[in-house]
């Protein structure tokens, strides 16, 4: 059959990878894609925003499931006008995905469902967001309601610092996103990431992982889309995992069904491990980036399988998925000056990287005369398998050390937690 992938990134080059190693994939067709997908993919120019020219691009070209990568098409309803044409899509509609498009939406149907997460307050002024910062102690965490890429959480230690932050955020400073704000109780415990997979009806689980937002060493410094991530995240552990797919991620899903909006795709939940257990940071209606190049690495089935099965509402019939008991661990290379503005243009030499074991994912990368350079914040993302976080770990940075950008930078440090944990089992 044939494939349209929508996305760009380092983890639409993850999916496209392993979609064109599926015998069910004839043509695979990617909108707008980068350089290291067009090694999988043909690509084409196609405006996700534009419902009715991806329609009628699915039509010319008897494209038998689109697969939506990232949220913004999602939160926009690309999947309802889809389906809406016969065509059989990876991912949730408008009504679903606003668990990832709106924060009070999630909390609400929390609410409903009884699923752990923090304690909070919906606040549609600056007036009631700043009273409710008395029912919660510092730190204060404050997130935009709306898509705000990434950005719109804050968490000031101080009242004085919550207080400046709600009036910037009511001030317009995420635009619509932060028209309506959310406070919340802190969680404390360490963050990990459960994906699952449903069509709606059935929900099975897809891998978990953790990944590292600040953008230095030690996790520290401003917060990026991710720079670097491992899989499996042996914090989770089985008995958390079922915990967690039990207490959040089935209730969600059946309650969604239950209220005539289903859930259908990938369904990613930032989790808390608390000392009460596991509880829900957010949803993600994608796979996250770069989480989903380490799931891709160890996925073993086949892709286009299980994410038709997802769309067509068979995710019953389907084997439970199974992944690699590997290590998988991604190292972003990300350009000098990112998260802030990044330095575009930087020449790229990759060289034998892939030599060594990984596997080299795109995300902002572009071809300028013949050469590869360097075309967005987080350029590369290097990935490589391993007995372990520690084995992994290794030869990701060996295959890091292979590439040439000089403009670029890395994390150092991908995987400390887990090494340390790994070291000290070792110690006895
Ligand atoms: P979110 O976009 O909701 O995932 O929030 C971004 C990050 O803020 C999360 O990955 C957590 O590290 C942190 N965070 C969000 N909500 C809480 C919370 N209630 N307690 C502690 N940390 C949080």
């Amino acid at each position: 059959m044939n494939i349209l992938l929508l996305g760009s990134g380092g983890r639409e080059h993850a999916l496209a990878w392993k979609l064109a190693q599926s015998p069910r994939c004839d043509t695979l067709y990617a909108a707008p894609g980068n350089p290291g997908i067009a090694e999988e993919a043909e690509l084409v120019a196609l405006d996700a925003a534009d419902h009715a020219a991806v329609g009628a691009f699915c039509a010319e070209h008897s494209i038998g499931m689109v697969v939506i990568g990232p949220e913004a098409p999602l939160v926009d309803g690309l999947a309802d006008s889809l389906r809406a044409e016969g065509v059989p899509v990876f991912g949730p509609g408008r009504a679903a995905a606003q668990l990832e498009g709106s924060k009070s939406f999630t909390k609400a149907l929390c609410d409903r469902a009884g699923i752990p997460t923090a304690g909070y307050v919906h606040a549609a002024s600056l007036e009631q967001a700043m009273g409710a910062l008395d029912r919660f102690e510092p730190p204060y965490v404050l997130k935009a309601d709306g898509l705000a890429a990434g950005k719109g959480v804050v968490i000031p230690e101080t009242r004085a610092e919550a207080e400046a932050a709600l009036a910037g955020m009511f001030g317009g400073q995420f635009g619509s996103a932060g028209a309506e704000v959310v406070v919340e109780e802190f969680m404390r415990g360490e963050e990990a990431s459960l994906f699952a997979i449903t069509d709606g009806t059935s929900v099975v689980p897809f891998g978990t992982a953790q990944d590292h937002k600040r953008v230095g060493e030690g996790d520290t410094g401003p917060n990026t889309g991710g720079m670097g991530a491992y899989s499996p995240a042996p914090v989770l552990t089985a008995d958390l995992e079922e915990r967690a797919m039990a207490e959040i991620v089935r209730p969600t899903v059946a309650k969604l069904a239950a209220e005539g909006t289903p859930y259908s795709g990938v369904l990613y939940a930032g989790l808390m491990l608390t000392e009460d257990g596991p509880k829900l940071v957010e949803y993600n209606c994608r796979f996250g980036d770069p989480e989903c190049q380490v799931l891709m690495m160890r996925f073993a089935g086949d892709l286009v399988e299980a994410m038709l099965a997802c769309a067509e509402g068979r995710l019953a019939d389907l084997p439970a998925p199974e992944f690699s008991g590997e290590t998988a661990l991604t190292v972003v290379m990300a350009a000098n000056g990112y998260p802030g503005t990044p330095e575009k243009g930087g020449a790229i030499d990759l060289r034998d990287a892939e030599a060594k074991d990984a596997k080299v994912f795109h995300a902002g990368t572009a071809m300028k005369d013949g050469a590869l350079v360097a075309n967005g914040g987080r350029v590369l993302n290097v990935t490589a398998t391993g007995a372990n976080v520690t084995e992994a770990q290794a030869t990701a940075y060996e295959a890091v050390d292979a590439i040439d950008f000089p403009t670029g930078f890395v994390r150092r440090d991908i995987g400390h937690n887990e090494i340390r944990r790994e070291a000290e089992r070792d110690r006895g």
